[in-house]
């Protein structure tokens, strides 16, 4: 809820939050499941916040459907057909996350069955994808933004965070993003980075999230576009 509401206060117009976790080792922290979905729920009440969150299974689309305002398909799930053609069968958005070694065709291929299933709310995500250079955690392949735009009309998100997996990288992506003409960012944040019981080294504190938001806004409005700051739009930026 602390970070719903400095979020909002800096400007994000969507709330991010995993209540179903696809963690890489099993002991990992799983996610608070329906709990959490409550949490994201009362988030939104309080704030206004869309709620986006992943869902990992077929089975599941149901139940984060009825709390979801977009579905999170995340990148080791982004070739699991069952789950797209399940989530082809709702009107939920989905953000599409790029597979960490997959090709841009199968990324879009993988949109594909989302949309024949009859759902046209596809966004994609470029996250960062696995190469041989190991001082980011993936490699973020910028040039698939003006790529991916060219072949289709769907919105690009890009996430520097997965994307190089520390925050001092974070926002310099961020601005790198919106410059490659990218229509949204995914961005981690956390009230106590270094607590945060999952990708705590690539998390902003609020502080940080705020200087950031403050200087893709003054980046935005040079390139001609406008990031969305809602009814906060008239605050003094944080940070020229
Ligand atoms: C996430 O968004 O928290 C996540 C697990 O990302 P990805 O699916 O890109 O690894
Ligand atoms: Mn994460």
């Amino acid at each position: 809820m602390e970070t719903a509401k400095a979020v909002r206060a800096a400007g994000g117009t969507a709330l991010r939050g995993g209540a179903f976790k696809p963690r890489t080792s099993p002991y990992a922290f799983q996610g608070l499941k329906e709990d959490g979905l409550r949490i994201l729920a009362a988030a939104r009440e309080e704030t206004g916040l869309a709620v986006v969150t992943e869902v990992i299974s077929a089975m599941d689309v149901p139940l984060v459907a009825s709390y979801a305002d977009v579905l999170q398909v995340g990148a080791r799930n982004m070739q699991n057909y069952r789950l797209l053609e399940a989530i082809g069968k709702c009107d939920t958005p989905v953000l599409l996350k790029r597979g960490a070694a997959a090709t841009i065709d199968e990324l879009l291929l993988a949109g594909e069955y989302v949309l024949n299933g009859g759902n046209p709310n596809v966004i994609l995500c470029e996250r960062g994808i696995r190469t041989f250079e190991a001082h980011t955690r993936f490699t973020l392949p910028l040039a698939s933004v003006p790529y991916l735009k060219e072949r289709t009309h769907l919105p690009v998100v890009v996430d520097p965070s997965h994307g190089t997996g520390r925050a001092s990288l974070v926002a310099p992506m961020a601005c790198a993003a919106i410059a490659a003409g990218a229509d949204g960012l995914m961005i981690e944040v956390h009230p106590d980075p270094e607590r945060a019981l999952s990708d705590g080294f690539q998390s902003l504190n609020f502080q940080q999230y705020a200087e950031m938001m403050s200087r893709l806004h003054h980046l935005s409005l040079s390139l001609g576009k406008r990031i969305e700051f809602r009814e906060v739009e008239a605050k003094e930026p944080v940070m020229v």
